[in-house]
């Protein structure tokens, strides 16, 4: 099978070192098998993205001499299809409307006995809407009241075979376990499709085989597991690498001002020797 991988960077910021390694590693299988390696804009938060990053990525991929294959794949440009989707699994009540704001979440697990916890840390989310009364939940959808859309992840896990599984790179067959996202956004209140879902879409659209990427994002993949076999998209491999870091050992990321690109470019650093210094990973 033809080996397909990606390069997906938001575009909140410029590139840095740990995305140049990411980028790296899926160019590098790709191009090793005589495969595709394909570029992707997750744009899909207004907030946070900006056309300026979105221009400077694929500037700073060409100057570290990577190629992708086929047209640049910008989310926000796709939007009607995530709807279609979520339109989908609302039909099959799969998710429904969540009214509740951070606080009426807080509010709600402060006064629970047991609150158990997802994969980042935070509270799962208590169900307070789930269980709405359907003349309130209409009410309240009717007077347009902003919402964000949850998956069903009782609902959706009774849909799907048992047990999920996928294939992780030097691991074979692992298990995969969703339901520890408890029920997770499929839309946020003010982006119109959240990154599972879109990551997930696209990657089955793209003909994604091998999704290579951080593996600060392997949890999410057992919730996008669940995705695909509720929507009967075909299942990648996945090859999640180890994270970039520091001397000191910690992770490099934006919000610690590693070294972008940008920086490296005009401080004369050779894009070969950068290349040569992020080695392959795994
Ligand atoms: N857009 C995600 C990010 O920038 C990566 C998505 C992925 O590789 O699955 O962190």
């Amino acid at each position: 099978m033809e080996i397909v991988t990606r390069f997906a960077p938001s575009p909140t910021g410029y590139l840095h070192l740990g995305h140049a390694f990411a980028a790296l590693t899926a160019w590098r299988r790709a191009r090793e098998a005589g495969g595709r390696f394909l570029l992707r804009l997750e744009d899909i938060d207004p907030g946070r993205c900006r056309a300026e990053f979105a221009a400077a990525i694929e500037e700073d991929l060409a100057w570290l001499g990577l190629d992708w294959d086929g047209a640049v794949r910008v989310q926000s440009a796709h939007l009607p299809d995530y709807r279609a989707v979520l339109d989908g699994l609302a039909g099959r009540g799969l998710v429904y409307p969540c009214f509740c704001t951070r606080a009426d979440i807080a509010r709600e697990v402060a006064a629970s006995a047991a609150a158990p916890h997802g994969p980042d840390g935070a509270p799962l989310y208590p169900g307070t809407c789930r269980r709405l009364p359907a003349a309130v939940r209409a009410a309240r959808l009717a007077a347009g009241a902003p919402h964000a859309l949850r998956l069903d992840m009782a609902r959706a896990l009774a849909a799907v075979p048992a047990p999920l599984s996928c294939e992780e790179a030097g691991e074979g067959r692992v298990h995969c376990d969703p339901a520890r996202f408890g029920d997770a956004v499929l839309a946020r209140k003010d982006a119109p499709a959240s990154y599972h879902l879109c990551v997930t879409h696209d990657d089955a659209v793209q003909g994604v085989t091998l999704v290579t990427r951080g593996v600060d994002l392997r949890p999410a993949t057992d919730l996008h597991r669940l995705l695909q076999a509720l929507l009967g998209w075909p299942t990648p491999r996945y090859a999640h690498h180890a994270l970039l870091t520091d001397a000191a050992g910690r992770r490099l990321a934006k919000r610690d001002q590693a070294a972008t690109l940008r920086e490296l470019r005009a401080a004369g650093m050779a894009p070969a020797e950068l290349r040569a210094r992020l080695s392959p990973a795994g």
